[in-house]
Parts: structure tokens; C-alpha cells; sequence
């Protein structure tokens, strides 16, 4: 049977982008079908990743020329700057990545079409556009890209306007005073230290026993004493009954409950921000019709070639669950289309194993592999080393001086099993690491290559250096400490 297309993609988020330039390297006949009229990219585009790190390098930027060059006045930033500022400073970052992804899809000739996609059958979809015009495509597979949107929560609504979702907050037209943000996860702690740095006096209701549970402790540690010292309060184990406006004093009321306080308590804010989670878009897309199975949160279920319960429909991205990425979105998209097309150098590839997290808080915070408290629960006999960044000469450099890289390797060997970094450039600096881990390396790798200098790259060296030294104090002669590390390179 003869199709419209090799691949029909229901969304040209990081996964249906990546799926289809992809498949233009196989010489399929591609197109993407986009409900959004005017942006092609997705939320990573238009609503997520992009526009929140945009805010993010604006806030860094004015939080440094502030603490640089100081205020006699003594004005907050809020108070010398706007979020107009703001926007301006994003503004061309969005159009820009709008026109790459725009020229990318054209320069490889893939189709688009604007429209809600649905599925009719296993072959065929159904683009609606915005002027209620219906138009069928057919083709041998299908990709479900469509992403998720952020979760409502059950005891107040959001109104876009006072109580914000993640999404909505990125549209504020100033900068708030206050602002109490609902949440214990990375986007919670992304836009706490971001609002903060603009001068925001920011509170966090975490429904957890503290926030971002995966944490190496000792950066979490570090994390806890940096945001105290900010404009942050942090309330942990909160339950949030209601949000009530008081009109008389022109603000917002948080009422909470914490485990350890029974006793209800109050906090006024001009704005709420509810990170709850994220649903995926998977509403009138047609799943139903064809017999496409999800789990109980409603994520769609995939085997391991991104295959769901119709073996020519493939769903990749947010729609089928943690880890909820761009950047693992985009290695989904291309492994979809090789398995589709049969290419086998998808059949060894995983996105499951070692992936980095990248927190793109002020500072930064990324890191891979196993935590010092992992190790020890798995019984592996570990070491750490340790560099802070006051002792880079490159953060000393640009007073970026905040932050720590933590080695974990093994005591008998010196393998690295992780690393974990608090500070500027964390989230480059770890895929550093990352190589290493990925071949079997040990720590003498930093301290055996000629590294950069000056960089924020010193502080592998350094926490390597460091490690050894402790393996040394521990007892064993730094001679032998050294041939630990050719047991696995050797
Ligand atoms: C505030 C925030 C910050 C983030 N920061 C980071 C970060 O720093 N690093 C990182 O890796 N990730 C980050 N993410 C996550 C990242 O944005 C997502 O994981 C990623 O965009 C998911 O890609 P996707 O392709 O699955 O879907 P999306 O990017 O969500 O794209 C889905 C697309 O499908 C379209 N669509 C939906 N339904 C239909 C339909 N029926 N018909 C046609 N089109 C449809 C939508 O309009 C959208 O364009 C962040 C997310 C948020 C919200």
C-alpha cells in the first residue's frame, strides 16, 4: 500500500524535531503536524527550557552588576530594573532558536502542517487548523511528540493572573516583590533563585521533607546555606489549604499546615507559582480509537524501541514520562527513528543509563553517577575529592567564587562513579566527567592530561589531587595509591 508519508509526527518538540531530521537522513518523507500557529520547537521553544534559562541568564546578569558595581541608593534590583529589561534580552534568544529549528526543518525538507493531530487509524491523521478545516494524511508510522503541560492543583485554581503555573510565570509583566512558590523540585528551586537574585522575596511551601530529594547531601548542604543567605524561606513537609485574596491589604494569602506545626499559618504575596508536576498532552489525540495503552498517571507505555501497544505507533518525549527532558527528548526522537527505519545503531544505544541532570539554578547544579550516600548503601568502598571554586583561579576571575565539584570514585581502584558540582558552569563542566565515566576512567585521568588553564576545568584536577591525598592519609603510600589506578586502564 502506497502512503502520504514514511513518518507522520504529532508535535515538533525537542523529540518530533529530532525524530525528523532523523529520518531525512534515511530519505524518508516526513511531516510534522504542530498544533501551535506561530512557534515550531515545542515547549523547549516557547514555554519551557529556552525562555526559563533566558530569564535565568537576565536575572544572573543583573544579580552580578548589582552586587558588582552596588547601588548607592541601595535600590533592590527590582528597583533598577524591568522586566521589559527582561524581555528584551529574550526576545531575539526566542526568535532566534524559532528560526533555527524554522530553517533546519526547511533546509531538510520536511513537511509541516498546522493543526491539532489526531489519529483516525493506525495509518492515518487527521490536522484540524485553527479555521475548524479538516485534512487527512496517510503514512506507514506515526510518532506521538506531544508532550505534557503542567498538572492543576486540587485545592485552588490556577488564574494565570495572582497563581501562576510554570509555564504562565514566564509571561509576568514585572518584577514581583513577593513571591511564595508551591514545589520541591528543579524548576521550584530554578525560579526561587532566579526571582531571588532579582531582588524578590521568595518562600517556598515544599510538600517533601526538604527539597530536591536526589541531591548529593553535601551540595545539598551547600545548596541549604546559599539560599539562606538569599531572600529565600524555605518551609518544608507543608500541606497548602487555600489561597484567599485580601483586598484590604492588596495581597494574596497562603494558608498552610506543616507536619511538625499543627497550627494553620499565613504568608502574604503578590504572586503564587504552583510546580506540581507535569500531565501528559495526550487529550483527543486518539489513542482510545486505536488501542494505545498508558499507565496510571496517563503517560503513554512504550517498550524499549519506543514502540507502543501499535507496533507502527511510536511515542517519545515528555508524553511517556520521566525523566521529562529536552535534553534526553532529543536522543529519544533519533532513537525512534532509527528503530522505525531499522537502523541498528540504535539497538545499543540507551538513554536510560548515566544521564547528567543539569539544574539551571543561580548558581548551577548538574551531576551524574553516584551520590557519596549511593555508594555506601550499595556497599562500594568509596573515596571523595573535593575542589571548591574559591580556589579557581578562572572563578576567582569572573567573582564567581560560590561552589564545589565533588569526585566519588572507588577507594581500591579509583574508578569515578560520580560527580557532583555546585557552582557557575556546572552543567558544562560535568559532561567532563561524564567522558571519563563513560569509558571506565579513574581520577588519574584529570591529573595525568594537560587541562586548561586558567578554567573552571581546574577543579577536577584539584578534587583529583585532593582524593588521592585522602587515600593517602588513609594509609596507603602514595606511590601505591598511584598503581591503584592502573587496575583498570592496564
Ligand atoms: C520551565 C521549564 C524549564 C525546563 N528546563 C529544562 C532544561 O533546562 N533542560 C531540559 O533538558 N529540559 C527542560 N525542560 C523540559 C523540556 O522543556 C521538555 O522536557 C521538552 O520540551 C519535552 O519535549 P517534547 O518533544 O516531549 O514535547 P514539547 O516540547 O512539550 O512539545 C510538544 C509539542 O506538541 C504540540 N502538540 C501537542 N498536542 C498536539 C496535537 N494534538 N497536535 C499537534 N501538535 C500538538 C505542542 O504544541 C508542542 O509544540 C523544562 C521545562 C519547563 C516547563
Amino acid at each position: 500500500m502506497k502512503f502520504d508519508y514514511d513518518v507522520i509526527i504529532i508535535g515538533s518538540g525537542p523529540a518530533g524535531f529530532s525524530c525528523a531530521m532523523q529520518s531525512t537522513k534515511f530519505d524518508k518523507k516526513v511531516l510534522i503536524v504542530e498544533a501551535s500557529v506561530h512557534t515550531l520547537g515545542g515547549s523547549w521553544i516557547s514555554k519551557g527550557t529556552v525562555p526559563s534559562k533566558a530569564l535565568r541568564a537576565a536575572a544572573k546578569l543583573i544579580q552580578s552588576f548589582n552586587s558588582q558595581f552596588g547601588d548607592e541608593k541601595g535600590r533592590r534590583p527590582y528597583e533598577r530594573f524591568r522586566m521589559e529589561d527582561i524581555m528584551e534580552y529574550k526576545k531575539p534568544i526566542l526568535e532566534s532558536k524559532n528560526k533555527q529549528v524554522k530553517d533546519d526543518i526547511i533546509k531538510n525538507e520536511v513537511e509541516t502542517a498546522r493543526g491539532w493531530g489526531k489519529i483516525i487509524d493506525a495509518n492515518t491523521v487527521e490536522v484540524t487548523n485553527n479555521l475548524n478545516h479538516k485534512k487527512t494524511y496517510t503514512t506507514k508510522n506515526i510518532l506521538i511528540s506531544t508532550g505534557s503541560s503542567p498538572s492543576v492543583p486540587k485545592n485552588f485554581d490556577i488564574d494565570h493572573t495572582k497563581i501562576l503555573d510554570y509555564t504562565s510565570i514566564l509571561e509576568l509583566t514585572h518584577i514581583p516583590r513577593r513571591l511564595v512558590i508551591i514545589g520541591s523540585g528543579v524548576i521550584t528551586i530554578e525560579f526561587a533563585t532566579i526571582f531571588s537574585a532579582l531582588g524578590t522575596r521568595v518562600v517556598i511551601l515544599s510538600d517533601l521533607p526538604g527539597i530536591l530529594p536526589f541531591l548529593d547531601g553535601e551540595i545539598k548542604q551547600y545548596l541549604i546555606s546559599i539560599i539562606k543567605t538569599r531572600n529565600i524561606q524555605v518551609f518544608n513537609d507543608t500541606t497548602v489549604t487555600k489561597i484567599a485574596t485580601n483586598d484590604l491589604r492588596t495581597c494574596e494569602e497562603v494558608y498552610f499546615k506543616t507536619q511538625s506545626d499543627p497550627r494553620m499559618q499565613v504568608v502574604e504575596t503578590d504572586h503564587i507559582l504552583y510546580v506540581g508536576g507535569k500531565k501528559p498532552n495526550t487529550n483527543g489525540i486518539g489513542l482510545e480509537t486505536v488501542g494505545i495503552k498508558t499507565n496510571t498517571e496517563g503517560f503513554i507505555n512504550v517498550d524499549n524501541s519506543y514502540r507502543t501497544a501499535v507496533p507502527n505507533i511510536y511515542a517519545a518525549g515528555d508524553v511517556i514520562g520521566q525523566p521529562s527532558l529536552a535534553s534526553v527528548s532529543f536522543l529519544q526522537g533519533r532513537l525512534t527513528s532509527s528503530h522505525m527505519f531499522g537502523n541498528s545503531s540504535a539497538d545499543n544505544m540507551m538513554v536510560d543509563r548515566d544521564i547528567p541532570y543539569g539544574i539551571y539554578s543561580i548558581p548551577e547544579i548538574s551531576g551524574i553517577g553516584l551520590t557519596e550516600e549511593m555508594a555506601q548503601e550499595l556497599g562500594i568502598n568509596v573515596s571523595v575529592g573535593r575542589a571548591y571554586f574559591d580556589n579557581l583561579t578562572r572563578a576567582d576571575l569572573n567573582h564567581d567564587t560560590e561552589g564545589i565539584l565533588k569526585l566519588v570514585f572507588r577507594t581500591d581502584n579509583l574508578q569515578l562513579l560520580g560527580v557532583h558540582i555546585m557552582g557557575e558552569h556546572a552543567s558544562d563542566l560535568v559532561h567532563l566527567g561524564q567522558s571519563v565515566m563513560a569509558h571506565n576512567g579513574t581520577i588519574k585521568y584529570f591529573i595525568e592530561r594537560v587541562l586548561n588553564y586558567p578554567t573552571y576545568g581546574e577543579a577536577y584536577k584539584i578534587a583529583a589531587f585532593n582524593g588521592l591525598n585522602r587515600v593517602h592519609k588513609s594509609g596507603v603510600k602514595y606511590k601505591n595509591v598511584l598503581e591503584r589506578g592502573n587496575q583498570i586502564n592496564g
